[in-house]
């Protein structure tokens, strides 16, 4: 099964995969951290997204479907269930996604819809610190460390996505109402679309994630 994680910035779309990769088996494909690798790794297109990403603009649809069509490229041969994050964003996105699904014999995808009011996603974004060593994610507001700056699980240093400042976060929710809610709406056409509520714990979430997608999965917590 393949399966697109849909939602504004915020809705706990990487807190899922996480835990969908690691119960369920998906292959996570990720274009925000495979940009962010991009960048990090100061590759030709890490170098033209990462002024772009900075502002909390869109990348430029090719240069973000080169990125896509080299994962799936490079996890087909093993992998025939996908969970698509970030990607479609555009309705320009929608097509070239059509169209890889077709080169790649991919299943038509469900896309789960996670639906978060847009007053929690400034401060889930904004009060949010990622561990630099084992990806875990805190939050100032929700999910507070016991030591500024250091994480919890692994000692690790904590860090703040340089997208997360609270003016660059605006931006974000301002593009994905412009840019991607018409994405919604034209898998709503197609029937493609599931609902879930994103508010609540996590283990919550997932628990409604898996019932809407009508998979069977370990630790329902
Ligand atoms: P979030 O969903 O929290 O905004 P992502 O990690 O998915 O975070 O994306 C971070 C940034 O990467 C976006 O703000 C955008 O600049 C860029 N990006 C990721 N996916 C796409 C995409 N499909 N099209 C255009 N830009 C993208
Ligand atoms: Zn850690």
């Amino acid at each position: 099964m393949n399966v697109i994680l849909f939602g504004p910035p915020g809705s706990g779309k990487g807190t899922q995969s996480k835990l969908l990769v690691e119960r369920v088996g998906f292959t996570h494909l990720s274009t925000g951290e495979a940009l962010r690798n991009a960048v990090g790794q100061r590759t030709r297109r890490g170098l033209e997204a990462e002024g772009i990403m900075a502002t909390g603009s869109l990348v430029p649809d090719a240069l973000v479907t080169e990125i896509l069509a080299d994962l799936i490229a490079h996890y087909r041969p093993d992998s025939d269930s996908f969970l698509f994050d970030g990607y479609p964003r555009t309705v320009s996105q929608v097509s070239l996604f059509d169209a890889l699904l077709k080169e790649y014999r991919l299943a038509e995808p469900k896309v789960v819809n996670l639906s978060v009011p847009e007053g929690y996603l400034v401060a889930r974004l904004s009060g949010r610190w990622m561990c630099t060593r084992c990806k875990a994610t805190f939050n100032v507001h929700f999910k507070p460390v016991a030591q500024a700056g250091v994480c919890d699980a692994c000692g690790g240093q904590l860090v703040q996505r340089p997208d997360d400042k609270p003016e660059t976060v605006v931006e974000r929710l301002r593009v994905y109402r412009e840019m991607t809610a018409p994405v919604f709406d034209e898998y709503k056409r197609r029937g493609w679309i599931e609902t879930v509520d994103g508010v609540g714990r996590q283990e919550t979430v997932y628990g409604r994630i898996v019932d809407a997608l009508g998979i069977a999965t370990r630790n329902r917590g």
